[in-house]
């Protein structure tokens, strides 16, 4: 098949890359290079069913495809909430662009939804079915707003013009090629320790989030895209931690003697968040096979490695 990924350069849309061309498809990457990374796709660049394209999915384009995920949107708090405005764009025109082009030639379309739909959750853990609890006018609106209302685009394409739909709540999802400056915790975490710099801890770190390892949410992606469940399907690791755990396991296998400190809570940080997989594992015969351990593991290696070379490359 031929396959576009939008936000193809970026850290989930580059493993899920990985899998489609050793697949065999032909796979166009789309991606304005925001958050992405030319590095995460370097492996790819010359091989023939392998095509970069540099846009803004917030400007219409023509091409032939089968199928589309769409993923470009920063996913970080820090770079989704640099420029709020452009978020809400790449949300209503981008998914608007990608969905009139599913229409136009018959694309599958997948939509890279998230657990931000659920907002401050009231609800614990979150089905499908929960409407959620999002502020509307606060700093990580342009977000969740914007997945909402880009959920909300793809069921009228859907009703109206029949077009072929999938729908994926991604929760919290971490691995190899998070970018050092990424701004999620996980990322953050790691790289504190690594550097040797205290680890930063938002609030009192009671807050709890489910963290997927990259490899098993492109499964699922796959699976939803390939199955006849059209979602909203969550797809998340239900195993729960709060946030001071995290930064506690991360400490313990990175670095020791890296210290923990305590920063503000920014506005509107969800309290509690685990997914209900019971659709996805119904309907997907998915469910996340890596501990959070042994992801970490491989996360810390990557950085690791990057950490090497860059050191080699400019000091010595
Ligand atoms: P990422 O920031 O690494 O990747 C996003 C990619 O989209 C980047 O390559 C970026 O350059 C590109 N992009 C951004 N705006 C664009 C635009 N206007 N036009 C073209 N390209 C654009 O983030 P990620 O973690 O890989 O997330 C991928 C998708 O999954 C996003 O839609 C995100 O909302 C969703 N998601 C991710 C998580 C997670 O935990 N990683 C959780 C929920 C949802
Ligand atoms: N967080 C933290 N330290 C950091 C980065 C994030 O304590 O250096 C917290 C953040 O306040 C939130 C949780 O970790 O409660 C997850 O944050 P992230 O930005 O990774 O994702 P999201 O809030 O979008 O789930």
């Amino acid at each position: 098949m031929r396959i576009l990924v939008t936000g193809g350069a970026g850290f989930i849309g580059s493993h899920l890359i990985d899998r489609l061309m050793k697949a065999e498809h032909e796979v166009l990457c789309l991606d304005n290079f925001y958050t992405g990374d030319k590095s995460n796709i370097r492996q790819w660049v010359n091989h023939p069913n392998f095509e970069l394209i540099r846009h803004d999915v917030t400007e219409p384009i023509r091409l032939e495809v089968d199928q589309i995920y769409h993923l470009a949107c920063p996913a970080s708090p820090v770079h989704y909430q640099f420029n709020p405005i452009k978020t809400v764009k790449t949300n209503v025109l981008g998914t608007i662009n990608m969905l009139g082009l599913a229409k136009r030639v018959k694309a599958r379309l997948l939509m890279a939804s998230t657990s931000e739909v659920y907002g401050d959750p009231e609800v614990h853990p979150q089905p499908e079915e929960y409407w959620g609890k999002v502020n509307c006018t606060g700093i990580r609106s342009c977000y969740d707003e914007g997945k909402r209302i880009s959920e909300t685009l793809c069921f009228d394409y859907y009703r109206e013009h029949q077009v072929d739909i999938r729908v994926a709540r991604i929760f919290n999802t971490y691995g190899p090629r998070m970018l050092e400056n990424d701004g999620r915790v996980v990322s953050n975490f790691i790289v504190q320790a690594l550097r040797g710099i205290p680890l930063t801890v938002y609030g009192d770190g009671s807050q709890t989030r489910s963290f997927c390892y990259v490899w098993d949410l492109v499964e699922g992606l796959m699976r939803l895209m390939n199955g006849d469940q059209i979602g909203p399907i969550n797809l998340g690791n239900p195993g729960e931690y709060t946030i001071l755990q995290l930064a506690q396991i991360i400490q313990e296998m990175v670095n020791p003697d890296a210290e923990l400190i305590h920063k503000p809570l920014p506005q509107d940080d969800p309290k509690q968040r685990q997914p209900d997989i019971t659709k996805a594992k119904t309907y997907l015969a998915w469910e996340p096979t890596v501990p959070l351990l042994e992801g970490l593991k491989l996360t810390v290696e990557d950085f690791s490695k990057r950490f090497a070379v860059k050191v080699v490359g400019k000091d010595f």
